[in-house]
């Protein structure tokens, strides 16, 4: 299972941003993600995508960072750019546990570095969550994500030319 925990969504200002952290971790395979605030807004896009494209992705907002963080039995890694490096870090991850991949949005507290099992850097230049957590996925699942199956009711079959969309809608 590997679950997110996006920490420090600020609703009017990170909306499109921790959106798009939810809707990668759902296409590049993780099950479910957290968001610290309660956002009743991203909670229902992520359903009305998942209802339509598939899967069973899950979404929480609203959540106890704390608690999550004490709670959660596998590994945690912390996405950020002063972590190891990538490639170091990904080997000594043990991939038969959970986990739980934190990524910030703004100055994140020094006690998520200290929780974290694993502080990885996505190179140490400062970017995005959602480039560090597609990247940090497609190398954690060796690109299995690309073989999930999400047998929605929207099915989009790959095409050099034109939108070729399977409907099951009604
Ligand atoms: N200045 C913030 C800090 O001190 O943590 C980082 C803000 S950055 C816009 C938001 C998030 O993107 C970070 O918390 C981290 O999860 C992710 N991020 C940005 N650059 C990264 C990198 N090079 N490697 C890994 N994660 C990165």
């Amino acid at each position: 299972m590997i679950n997110i925990l996006r920490i420090g969504h600020r609703i009017s200002r990170d909306k499109r941003i921790t959106t798009h952290v939810a809707l990668v971790s759902r296409a590049f395979g993780a099950d479910k993600v957290f968001i610290d605030t309660e956002d009743k807004k991203i909670e229902e896009t992520i359903r009305s995508t998942y209802r339509r494209f598939g899967g069973n992705f899950e979404i929480e907002t609203g959540v106890d960072e704390k608690k999550i963080i004490r709670d959660w039995k596998g590994n945690i890694v912390h996405l950020t750019m002063y972590g190891e490096e990538l490639e170091k870090s990904i080997k000594k991850i043990d991939k038969t546990k959970d986990l739980l991949i934190i990524v910030g949005a703004e100055k994140v507290p020094p006690q998520i570095y200290e929780a974290a099992d694993y502080n990885v850097s996505i190179g140490n230049q400062p970017h995005s969550e959602v480039a560090a957590l597609a990247i940090f996925l497609d190398r954690y699942t060796k690109g299995m994500w690309q073989r999930k199956r999400f047998n929605g009711k929207i099915e989009i079959l790959p095409s050099n030319s034109g939108k070729k969309v399977v409907s099951k809608e009604k």
